[in-house]
């Protein structure tokens, strides 16, 4: 890489925080977000471990442009084990036609790549889950960083975010678009037109119980239209799941005026607006045992009902303990894993879109 190919991205990179603080991040690329065509390369977080003194955390980016328009940043691999967004990024960053491109794609499939090539949620190299970093700290560690340069640079170049999750190695989740609500109602109703484009068979109003240091918050605070999946989990990946992400990021992409000719997905109707509207929705073990569940996926429940038991193998004369929903809905969420702990969430019922009635 040549000093003159850099320079024109590394004039980005003095940018300026959501705090309106210029942050210097030491964060370089070979690809430049202002040329036209296909570039797929690397941003480069400085990392100087035991055995790689002057090294690099090198995280695949693409930038496809073709004349004016939008720009849209996708993220997949926020979380290593969420796998369905990654394989459709890697897919466009390969086979997308640029010339259908009326503006800019800041494509990232694995954007935590210490996690994702790991099958890991958060990063081995410093324990942090991607999705609580936000904003970010350019100075901090290897996670911090990438949030950091997301943050200040790429998010500051974009006009709309596409965040692509499944529930990862812990849940299965039903495919869903989500919902980011903000206090600004035009800025929700974009949100919620480009969720509704994506085509899941639900839509889910949804804030991780108001945590502001995910992607989503962070892209929200800098004005992006802003829209995430949820695409089943497991730790697997979904044939169902990725039929679904696979017609409904180039829906979305049409949807955002930046990619032209596509056929769209059926939007998700009002009537599949579903809301996970805090606490009560969420069903946490009291004890440690093994968790069974007695709804499937999608199914639906009343608040009060038993949602499943807690048994105890090693301790047989003690009886299960019920877990019982706070709310009515549909089983939204289930744990995976078998064994559970005290504080695991072990399932989430979301309900209709304003009908939220507790027991
Ligand atoms: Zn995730």
């Amino acid at each position: 890489m040549t000093r003159d190919s850099r320079e024109p991205f590394l004039k980005t990179l003095l940018a300026v925080s959501s705090e309106g603080t210029a942050r210097k991040h030491l964060v370089f690329s070979d690809v430049d977000l202002h040329r036209e065509g296909r570039q797929v390369g690397y941003f480069h977080i400085p990392h100087s471990p035991d055995d790689d003194a002057w090294g690099t955390t090198r995280i695949p980016i693409a930038v496809l442009s073709h004349g004016d328009g939008p720009t849209v940043l996708l993220e997949a691999g926020n979380h290593g084990d969420e796998y369905e967004g990654q394989i459709v990024l890697s897919e466009i960053i390969r086979d997308l036609d640029i010339s259908r491109l009326r503006g800019r794609l800041i494509v990232i499939p694995a954007i935590n790549l210490p996690a994702a090539i790991s099958g890991k949620r958060n990063s081995p190299i410093d324990g942090l889950n991607f999705n609580r970093a936000f904003p970010g700290d350019p100075n901090g560690s290897v996670t911090q960083q990438i949030a950091a340069f997301v943050n200040d640079v790429l998010m500051a170049a974009s006009d709309a975010f596409i965040s692509l999750h499944s529930g990862g190695s812990s849940l299965d989740i039903l495919p869903s678009s989500i919902v980011h609500c903000t206090g600004d109602t035009s800025h929700t109703e974009r949100n919620l037109a480009a969720a509704a484009a994506f085509g899941a068979p639900v839509s889910v109003v949804l804030d991780n119980l108001g945590d502001t240091r995910t992607a989503a918050s962070a892209a929200m605070t800098a004005g992006l239209t802003t829209v995430s999946v949820e695409m089943a989990g497991q730790g697997t990946v979904s044939r169902e799941a990725l039929t679904i992400c696979r017609r409904g990021v180039p829906s979305v992409l049409g949807h955002l005026g930046v990619l032209k000719d596509v056929t769209p997905a059926t939007p998700t109707s009002a009537a599949m607006l579903y809301e996970v509207p805090g606490p009560a929705a969420y069903v946490i073990a009291n004890a440690d045992g093994v968790f069974e569940p007695l709804f499937s996926i999608g199914e639906p429940v009343e608040a009060g009902q038993v949602a499943g038991r807690i048994h105890f193998p090693s301790d047989p004369g003690r009886a299960p303990l019920d877990l019982r929903c706070q709310q009515s809905g549909i089983f939204y969420a289930k744990r995976q894993p078998g064994l559970v702990r005290q504080g695991n969430c072990c399932a989430v019922v979301a309900s209709r879109a304003g009908t939220a009635s507790r027991a």
